[in-house]
Parts: structure tokens; sequence; C-alpha cells
């Protein structure tokens, strides 16, 4: 009896629970379908992922600038940078670590902004020309450990010295071992790095996209 109570349910949960389970399944496509963006449409990081840390300087007066130029902080990137950043962090994270950003999307009247304030290439990319921060490509990263602390690379962020650079040898081995890692998986991510900045990564794909102004809005 029991059995045979058993062998009903099974057949009763096949027949309701299968198609129902198809169907939802086939639900879910057509609503995966409705929001597909494309690859390059500039979307928030936070609608992705929370599992970064966020530390948006140029939204502070705590920069090279010593000015906020963003009016709120939010990292906006292109969906493609977005992606290969979350790969990167998923790695990160099975180590312990996770990222921290700095900086995101540049919108191209921001770039003219900090070229008003600091002039100079050698701080800050001419507008005229945009970087990929402006292209939605670039990010500007640390590490930091379980208790959210940040791994010693040697210099702060935006750092201007020969310090900040990959090549640097005078730094400890441990800065060494950080910087290595924080390099080798976001290059195992397709992303390139900046000899003389240690904290900036440009998605390679990134390279040739357009250089925009897209604002995001703040609540
Ligand atoms: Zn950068």
């Amino acid at each position: 009896m029991i059995t045979t109570l058993k062998s009903i349910s099974l057949i009763l949960f096949l027949a309701v629970f299968l198609p129902c389970k198809s169907q939802n399944t086939v639900v879910k496509s057509a609503k995966e379908i409705t929001t597909i963006v494309d690859d390059t449409t500039f979307v928030n990081l936070k609608d992705y992922s929370s599992d970064f840390v966020h530390d948006m300087k140029y939204a502070t007066e705590d920069n090279f600038l010593k000015a906020k130029v963003y009016d709120c902080a939010e990292c906006y990137l292109r969906l493609k940078t977005v992606k290969a950043l979350i790969l990167a962090n998923q790695k990160f994270i099975k180590k312990g670590y996770r990222i921290k950003l700095f900086d995101c999307y540049r919108p191209l009247d921001i770039q003219k902004k900090m070229w008003q304030i600091v002039p100079n290439p050698e701080y800050v990319a001419n507008p005229a020309k945009g970087s990929i921060h402006n292209r939605g490509g670039a990010v500007d990263i640390t590490l930091v450990d379980s208790n959210g602390k940040e791994l010693d690379m040697g210099t702060k962020f935006d750092f201007f010295g020969p310090e900040a650079s990959h090549y640097y040898a005078g730094v400890t081995e441990e800065v060494k071992e950080n910087r290595k890692l924080l390099k080798k998986i976001m290059l195992k991510k397709n992303f390139i790095s900046f000899d003389s900045e240690w904290w900036h990564y440009n998605l390679k794909s990134a390279l040739t996209d357009k250089v925009a102004n897209e604002k995001w809005k703040c609540e």
C-alpha cells in the first residue's frame, strides 16, 4: 500500500512538477531575452554584484586633485567590463580577497574638469584624446583581505612616482607578491595592466570603444 501510494505520488509529482519546471525554464529564458543588453551599454556595477568594496575617491576630496569631481559615488562601466571584473573578483574571493574600487567609468566632462584643475598629461589624460576611463573600460583597483584591510601595494592609489610602477624594484617582497596576485588574475580575465600605475587596468576589448559622456543620476 505504501509502495502504491509512493508510486502514485511519484506519478503525480512527475505529471505536475515536471511540465511546470520546464515551463518555468521557458519563462526564465524569455525573461532573460527581454533583459539582454548590449555588451557596450553602460551599467551600474552594483546592479550586477554586491561583492565589491567601493571607495570612489573622486567623489570625495581625498584624491590628488584635492577636489570632489563626481556628484555621487557610483561605479558605472560598460557591461563587458562589468562581466570581466566580476569573473576576476570571483577568483580573488576564492583566495580570501576581494576587489576594492577607486574609479571606474569617467564621463568626458569630468575628465575636462580634472584637466582644468591639473593640466599636466603626466597626471591627467588630456580630454582631447580621452582615456580608457572615458571609454568605460578602465578600473582603478586594489585588493582587500577578509577583514576589509587593503593589501600593501607599496604606494597609495594615485601616487605619482616611480614607486607606483610594476617594474619598480625597490618595494618589499610582500608588495611584489601582492601586485603580482592582482595582475595575474586581472590579466587572465582579459584586462591589461598599465606599467606606471599598479592600480590601473584596461579591458583589452575596450581600447577601441568610443569616448563617452553619459552621466549617471544621483539620488
Ligand atoms: Zn586609472
